[in-house]
């Protein structure tokens, strides 16, 4: 018998997200999971489509109570706390990133704890100032990054204006944008491995998740190449085979033939 766990599970997160389809109502509580563990489900995910259109399929599998559209017109600084969840509970370990330095041509690589990286509080919009004129800009949606070609179109649409009035606000929008989605652009910072200076290297957890998710699943579909012309079975029967006695077969294969480059 399965013991009743307390909420949330140790395999869950919670992440205060906008209650769907009722902003004004505040934040309800969200539970998301790993999914890399799941790589049957990441497997129908089509990793061609525009990226955010990739997270959003990824997180819906994360977060199954939410729907594709629900999770695509969320903030961004909303998706991101979604994926370091989501990053955290699958064991994809800390930031990592490597500069390369100028004065001394060292590669050094830094190490960063994500679980450190304090969020503030969650705002749809806040107030942006330039000289005397103040206004009111709303934090972007994934669905509103797609409609903007650059920096003036996503200033433009959060601030609900033209790309003419926008323009002269785009450093004051970026600011503010990126100070309420600390998630959006990490940082690294740390002194170079060679002469010590200190150094700057970026991590971008949206890509390197996708790109971690996208690896296993190319892995998966490798086993499945090498499992079908070894041994002729269809991809449903190979993909229904447990993975450890997948793993087993696939030992037979590497000892029968050498691996291919
Ligand atoms: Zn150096």
């Amino acid at each position: 018998m399965t013991p009743t766990s307390p909420s949330p599970r140790k395999s869950e997160a919670l992440i205060d997200l906008p209650s769907p389809g009722r902003p004004d109502t505040g934040p309800c509580q969200v539970g998301v999971q790993g999914i890399a563990a799941n790589v049957r489900a990441i497997w129908n995910v089509d990793f061609g489509q525009p990226l955010e259109h990739v997270v959003t399929s990824l997180l819906a599998i994360a977060s199954p109570q939410l729907v594709w559209s629900e999770l695509h017109s969320l903030g961004l600084a909303d998706r991101h706390a979604m994926i370091r969840a989501v990053w955290l509970l699958d064991g994809g370990g800390p930031a990592r990133a490597e500069a390369h330095c100028e004065a001394c041509g060292e590669g050094s690589e830094f190490e960063m704890d994500l679980s450190m990286i304090e969020l503030p509080p969650r705002v749809e919009g806040v107030e942006v100032q330039l000289g005397a004129w103040t206004r009111n800009c709303r934090l972007p949606s994934a669905e509103m990054l797609e409609k903007a070609a650059d920096s003036t179109d996503v200033a433009a649409l959060c601030l609900g204006s033209s790309r003419e009035e926008a323009a002269p606000w785009v450093d004051v929008v970026e600011e503010a944008l990126a100070a309420h989605d600390p998630l959006g652009e990490i940082v690294l910072v740390g002194p170079c491995a060679g002469c010590g200076q200190m150094l700057q290297a970026e991590f971008d957890l949206k890509l390197s998740w996708v790109g971690w998710l996208r690896s296993r699943v190319r892995r998966l579909m490798a086993d499945v190449h090498t499992l079908a012309r070894n041994y002729h079975w269809s991809e449903d029967e190979i993909l229904s085979i447990p993975e450890s006695r997948r793993a087993v077969y696939l030992d037979f294969c590497d000892v029968e033939e050498p691996v291919e480059a």
